[in-house]
């Protein structure tokens, strides 16, 4: 019986896709030991785990895995809850919905794409090493690359082209900043531990006391109860409309300018809120502006950020401020400097001519999937299992966080593990600062999307 245990293990391990290479191999060598082998999860605490599920990147984390189980035991939030104690499911890679193997999968997806006269690689949710891979295949395909943020990232860069920013650091608006202005975004829905690690926390290099921040808010339902020192000194708000930001930050340019303001657009009793405000920012020592491009509305985000960069740029003329853009979770500050350091652009970039051609709006994904520009698609969120691809009649291959709904819906669908979980990696931080390294704190035997993406190009 045990004989019989042991050839059914080993063949398993052999057979199934899912399990590490380098468990097949030990297993091949030393099939005897193979049934000895330590489960795939042993229980173990990890301590300063990065977390990779937005990009604020907290590198505190303590979790435990208990048999494959992971639970968050100091500093995660509800974000980070979901993202490491999501229980994913064993799937295998599916054709057309029906199960296959691994290397069935990655020959028909790379069938897929080669045959492809225009494919798009799009979602992008990966790491370093995945978006490497992903441009190093957008090269062989010639294919168009974006991103799920790709809308909200394109706003910030056309600023940063066409006239240029003085952003700041996490590190130095915890350490400097004694005055934080928050515009169109209240920093915690989407971040939801960026008070905690950067705005009330104890110790600040420059002595900075942890009450004396001034913190304030301009913009529309914004939840502002963070705002509140621990000492129980409560925020500013100023209330605009979405539509209005741009045109309140440029009312506090003009002020700060030493202009006066005559426009009827404007209350006398926000004017003179404006006024106040702007009377403590040219006081303060280190006012820092944040935005988030993802949280204002699309239509006027770009004329919103510029304002705010020009406000910045004049402040720095006598005395000391910065901006800070909240962005590019989901792998997107990541795959936007692999994209610029590979093809010599930020996003949006298409490599069918055989060299990379860049055009921030033409090669959104909507636009070529709306204008059916393209004829494949190969959609990556290693981050999401529900992150959905966009709805489209061409061939799509998806690569996803272990997802049944995704794996029926796609042509071919590959289940892949997520950086920070499954395997080691490297992100970057929303500052851009920092390139923080994943650790793997599981082993589910889903392999990388790097991994994945090589294997594609190699049966090319
Ligand atoms: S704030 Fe972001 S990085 Fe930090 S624990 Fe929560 S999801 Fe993770």
């Amino acid at each position: 019986m045990r004989v019989n245990i042991i050839v059914s293990y080993v063949h398993r391990t052999l057979t199934h896709d899912v399990i590490q290479p380098a468990q097949k191999q030990a297993c091949f060598r030393y099939p005897f030991f193979s049934y000895f082998m330590a489960p795939l999860n042993q229980s173990k605490t990890f301590k300063d785990v990065t977390c990779p599920f937005c990009s604020l990147l907290c590198d505190d984390i303590v979790l435990n895995n208990q048999s494959g189980g992971l639970t968050i035991r100091q500093n995660g939030c509800p974000k980070a809850v979901r993202g490491f104690q999501r229980q994913d499911p064993h799937i295998q890679p599916t054709i057309h919905g029906k199960e296959s193997t691994l290397d069935e999968a990655i020959a028909h997806a790379a069938e897929i794409l080669g045959k492809a006269r225009q494919p798009i690689i799009t979602g992008l949710g990966t790491d370093v090493s995945g978006s490497r891979a992903a441009m190093s295949l957008a090269e062989i395909t010639g294919a168009i690359v974006d991103h799920s943020h790709g809308d909200a990232a394109v706003k910030n860069i056309m600023v940063l082209q066409t006239s240029g920013w003085m952003l700041t650091t996490l590190s130095e608006l915890k350490n400097r900043a004694d005055m934080i202005i928050f515009i169109g975004t209240d920093g915690h829905s989407n971040y939801p531990r960026f008070y905690d690690r950067f705005v009330w926390q104890q110790d600040s290099l420059s002595g900075l006391k942890k009450n004396a921040r001034e913190i304030v808010y301009i913009g529309n339902k914004l939840k502002t109860l963070k705002g509140i020192s621990p000492d129980g000194k409560k925020p500013t708000v100023i209330k605009c409309t979405d539509e209005s930001l741009g045109e309140t930050v440029s009312v506090i340019r003009t002020l700060l300018n030493g202009n006066d303001i005559t426009s009827k657009s404007i209350s006398n009793r926000k004017l003179s809120d404006l006024k106040k405000l702007s009377g403590r920012i040219k006081h303060a020592s280190y006012p820092v502006f944040v935005w988030a491009a993802g949280e204002l509305i699309p239509a006027h985000s770009e004329l919103t950020i510029h304002s705010i960069c020009e406000l910045v740029k004049e402040l720095n003329k006598s005395s000391r401020a910065a901006g800070l853009s909240l962005a590019g979770s989901n792998g997107g500050v990541s795959f936007l400097n692999v994209c610029t350091w590979q093809s010599g652009y930020p996003l949006r970039v298409n490599y069918t001519a055989g060299y990379p051609h860049y055009d921030p709006y033409n090669y959104a994904t909507t636009e070529v999937l709306g204008k059916t520009e393209a004829d494949a698609m190969l959609w990556v969120s290693s981050f999401e299992a529900d992150f959905i691809p966009p709805q489209t009649s061409i061939p799509t291959v998806v690569l996803s966080r272990p997802s049944i709904k995704n794996a029926l819906d796609a042509e071919v669908y590959i289940p892949v593990g997520t950086p920070g979980l499954d395997h080691t990696g490297n992100l970057f931080r929303t500052d851009n600062a920092v390139n923080l390294p994943l650790k793997q704190v599981r082993q589910t035997g889903y392999q990388s999307v790097s991994d994945i993406l090589s294997r594609i190009q190699d049966r090319l």
